[in-house]
């Protein structure tokens, strides 16, 4: 068997509009498509005895132990190779069941879908499952173990830590989108102008004063001092010489800590007498110059929670420790301590293994053990020096036994640290009294607490404590964090009907940023060039935190190979779908290029539109698949279709009696005459028209004003700048160039009604095949170009994608042939010289038509023969 490509989903794809990580696996079974698993002896024995847990599998039989069925029954093994995947990833803490597979299209090749949580972690297991089912197939051993453990620690260098994602999931169940920015921690939630951002539990609202504050134990002490908060008494020194009096001022017991130590580096706490006072001294100055001298203070460590000056959890905290029996070893009760079953690897469950590192070797020598020594029975030895639960220690939640006065204590204190999420670490032996009862205090202030100790104690209630967080950031409670979202997709038109929305909504107000096959634009700066159709330009356009209305281009290369860069958008528009592209990345039939493009509609949300095309029968089927409102446009005003939605109130767009026409229901808007929208040119551009139509519905859906919609549309001129390589033409003296970006049947024979309508003595059009489509579709366009042009000159330089440049201009020729067996084609393949030829022989009122696929590189030429014009050098 062998993997050609392995892809990720991460968005709406073509797999499942709600399922957004997916891995799909394009997989050749070889010699194995001859091989299903009931023809292999002892295989589904195998399975079973490996995997005894993939009984719960249902698989289409829908009931327990459904898919051992369907291998004893026989089935493929890319199917076999899907639930593996599957299984192993749940197998290593990632439960995770959707899959499907189907036919690439090529015999024995298949496509294997299945979801993950991690997608390292799913790319692994695809390339495990394979492994794993050949071992299967020769009845060879495989330890699964150590992918199991590969696949952990790719899940815990991958996934967002428990604080990061409390808070994403809870921005999720609230429809708040969101974007990782970074490897670690930094997210943004919401879109656009509207982001806000958080990095673990500091967010984009957190006053970097108070944060500075916090991290400074001094400064914070001296604050929470003056305000009358109970701190352990104090001194700061830095000689050797200061010690003893500054004891005697403290008062035994005591703590000697460094002044900006952390992780309880260089700490002594319980000093009794000065001999000890002096060598925890000596630890403190190795980790800092200043030395804090404060008061021992009794009692248990209790970290109290305040989010947007609100107490909203707590927890009592005891570090990663074990007690002695007086017969085992250290190591030995370790063990033991670590088979609790709620204790996993990382983050996995809600308990982390103690490990023994460096750290708790010190820690070990420290109390004059080793690791391998017998602790006294009764004997509590700490093994690390935080609390923390992912070293190994628990937490109870102590919420509801806070006395108030600390309750109010500590939501005073978050404002005057300054602090929107803030961790108050307090030692007291009852947080049920007040301080002033217990003798506790506060130890340190805390900016960006972990919120693990909360979201999953190891006793008591747990605790919501992302939902504050969100409220605060998005205080809104409908369309938190989002900003209008216009997506457009189709075969044809889509980067000009994306450029003329984008013009509309710029035109009104709005800070525009969008993406097209030529680049994406954040309001009139052209910020990246090439194709910007996928995902990462749609992010890049919904990460820019000056734009407020994106319109984005979504072509399918893109969507097949990542799936979609959001996850819904307000308006999603197809234009139309016609053979282009197919064979190409297992889409080999019209219908499968449709459901492609139908993803877009399908993710509209349920009170924005899907704004379809009813002249077109595949696009018109998808309004089946949304969830949204419906808006049709039709170049027919009769089109029952059309009809039938202005009868239920609908909004639909026509072209009727030369105007470009709106509709809520039956009311007619006419909003202009065809021909005197300068994109048209005089009307004669039908296709245009098509894409007018989806525009003037987005307008008005978005509120925008009719007399906006007009002024947008009469300032929309088809030109090198507004829309660079569509209809672009250019008159001479002698004769005009048309420069325009057809590149498919459909394409061409929209261009075709529009030169018809051109009066000239002569039609010449240079033309090229396109590599990555199939023979008939270039035949295709030479045949349009045939019926299109008195001459053709086929040029053939750029872009082979795959194909010679012989093959391809037979191609071309044939389709050419077929229709015209006379027509006179020249063969110029520099596109260059393919024009000066044209030019050097255009007589009076000729139109020379150039179908380039390098918008820039044909437009610099027309330039420079424009010049020369100028200068009377053209021959
Ligand atoms: P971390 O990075 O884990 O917050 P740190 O280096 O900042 O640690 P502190 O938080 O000041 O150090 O102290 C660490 C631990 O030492 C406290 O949680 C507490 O258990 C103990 N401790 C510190 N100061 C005192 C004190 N005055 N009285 C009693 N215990 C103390
Ligand atoms: P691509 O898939 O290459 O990004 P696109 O869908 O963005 O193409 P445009 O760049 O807007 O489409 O137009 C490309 C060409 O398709 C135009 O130059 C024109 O010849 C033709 N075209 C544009 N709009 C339509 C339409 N509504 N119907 C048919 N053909 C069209
Ligand atoms: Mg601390
Ligand atoms: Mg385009």
């Amino acid at each position: 068997m062998k993997i050609r490509e392995i892809n990720a989903m991460r968005g709406p794809n073509y797999w499942s509009v709600r399922r957004h990580k997916l891995i799909v696996m394009v997989l050749d079974l070889e010699a194995m498509e001859d091989y299903p698993s009931n023809k292999i002896p002892g295989f589904g024995d195998r399975l079973k005895e490996m995997f005894p847990s993939m009984y719960s599998h249902r698989c289409s039989k829908g009931c327990k132990g459904g898919f051992f069925m369907r291998v004893d029954e026989g089935t493929w093994m890319g199917h076999v190779i899907e639930h593996i995947a599957l299984e192993i990833q749940t197998m290593a803490g990632m439960d995770t069941g959707f899959g499907r597979t189907r036919g690439y299209g090529e015999e024995g090749v298949y496509n294997v879908v299945f979801s993950y949580m991690e997608e390292s972690v799913g790319r692994y297991a695809a390339k495990a499952a394979v492994a794993i089912c050949e071992a299967l197939i020769s009845a060879k051993d495989y330890d699964l173990d150590p992918d199991l453990q590969r696949m952990r620690e790719l899940r815990e260098a991958e996934r967002l830590g428990p604080s990061t994602g409390s808070i994403i999931e809870e921005a999720e169940s609230r429809g708040i989108p969101w974007i990782r920015l970074n490897k670690y921690s930094l997210c943004q939630l919401g879109y656009g102008a509207n982001q806000k951002r958080i990095q673990a539990t500091v967010t984009s609202e957190t006053s970097s004063i108070g944060v500075e504050l916090a991290c400074d134990k001094e400064d914070t002490k001296y604050l929470l001092e003056q305000a009358e908060v109970a701190v352990p008494r104090g001194d700061i020194i830095s000689r050797e010489s200061s010690l003893e009096s500054s004891c005697n001022y403290v008062g035994y017991p005591l703590v000697i800590k460094p002044i900006d130590g952390n992780h309880g580096r260089g700490i002594t706490v319980d000093i009794n007498n000065y001999e000890d006072a002096l060598e925890a001294f000596h630890a403190a100055k190795e980790v800092s110059r200043r030395i804090i001298v404060e008061r021992y203070i009794t009692g248990e460590d209790h970290r109290l929670l305040v989010i947007n000056n609100v107490m909203v959890a707590a927890a009592k905290r005891t570090p990663a420790h074990v007690i002695g029996d007086g017969k085992s070893t250290i190591e030995e009760l370790i063990f033991e301590v670590n088979k609790d079953p709620r204790r996993g690897y990382g983050h996995e469950k809600e308990l982390t293994v103690i490990t023994i590192n460096d750290l708790t070797k010190t820690i070990i020598a420290d109390a004059g053990y080793k690791v391998d020594s017998v602790l006294p029975d009764g004997e509590k030895l700490i093994l690390k020096d935080t609390a923390n639960l992912s070293t190994g220690g628990t937490a109870e939640d102590i919420t509801d036994r806070v006395h108030p006065a600390n309750v109010s204590m500590v939501e005073r204190i978050s404002k005057i640290i300054d602090l929107d999420i803030c961790g108050v670490d307090i030692m007291t032996s009852d947080i049920s009294q007040p301080l002033s009862e217990t003798g506790g205090a506060v130890l340190e202030v805390n900016a960006g607490p972990g919120f693990r100790m909360h979201l999953a104690p190891t006793t008591g209630l747990p605790r919501n404590v992302a939902a504050p967080v969100v409220d605060k950031l998005f205080p809104q409670k409908s369309n938190a964090g989002r900003i209008p979202i216009v997506a457009i997709t189709g075969t044809n038109g889509k980067t000009t009907t994306s450029r003329l929305i984008s013009h509309i909504a710029k035109m009104s107000g709005y800070r525009v940023g969008y993406t097209t096959s030529d680049g994406v634009y954040i309001q009139n700066r052209l910020l990246m060039t090439g194709d910007c159709t996928g995902p990462t330009s749609a992010e890049f356009v919904l990460k820019d935190p000056t734009v407020n209305f994106a319109v984005l281009e979504c072509a399918r290369g893109g969507l097949l190979r990542a799936g979609l860069g959001f996850s819904n958008c307000d308006i999603g528009i197809v234009t139309n779908v016609s053979a282009d592209h197919l064979g190409l990345k297992g889409i080999n039939t019209i219908e499968q290029l449709a459901r492609v493009k139908g993803v877009i509609p399908e993710t509209v949300l349920p009170e924005g539109y899907a704004i379809l095309n009813a002249d077109d029968d595949l696009v018109y089927d998808m309004r089946k698949g949304i969830t949204s409102n419906l808006a049709l446009f039709s170049m027919d005003e009769n089109n029952p279709r059309i009809r039938a939605l202005q009868r239920k109130g609908g909004i639909t767009a026509v072209y009727e009696n030369g105007y470009v026409t709106l509709c809520r229901g039956t009311w007619k808007m006419r909003i202009m005459k065809a021909e005197n929208i300068p994109l048209t040119y005089g009307g004669k551009a039908k296709f245009m028209i098509q894409n007018i139509l989806p525009a003037v519905i987005t307008a008005n859906v978005k509120g925008i004003s009719i007399e906006d919609m007009k002024a947008a549309l009469e300032t929309f001129v088809p030109s090198a700048s507004q829309t660079p390589g569509r209809l672009n033409l250019f008159k001479f003296e002698k004769f005009q160039i048309l420069l325009d970006y057809a590149h498919n049947p459909a394409g061409m024979r929209a261009l075709k009604k529009f030169t018809d309508e051109i009066d000239s003595n002569l039609k010449v059009g240079i033309v090229a095949g396109i590599g990555d489509r199939r023979e008939e579709d270039n035949n295709e366009i030479g045949a349009v170009a045939a019926e299109m042009f008195d001459e053709i000159i086929i040029r053939q330089d750029k872009h082979l994608r795959g194909k010679t440049e012989e093959e391809l201009i037979k191609m071309l020729k044939d389709g050419i042939l077929k229709k015209f067996p006379d027509k006179k084609i020249t063969v110029i393949p520099s596109e260059d010289e393919a024009i000066r030829y044209a030019v050097k022989n255009a007589g009076e009122g000729t139109l020379i038509v150039l179908c380039s696929d390098v918008v820039p590189d044909a437009l610099n030429l027309v330039k420079e023969l424009k010049e020369q014009e100028a200068k009377g050098e053209l021959i």
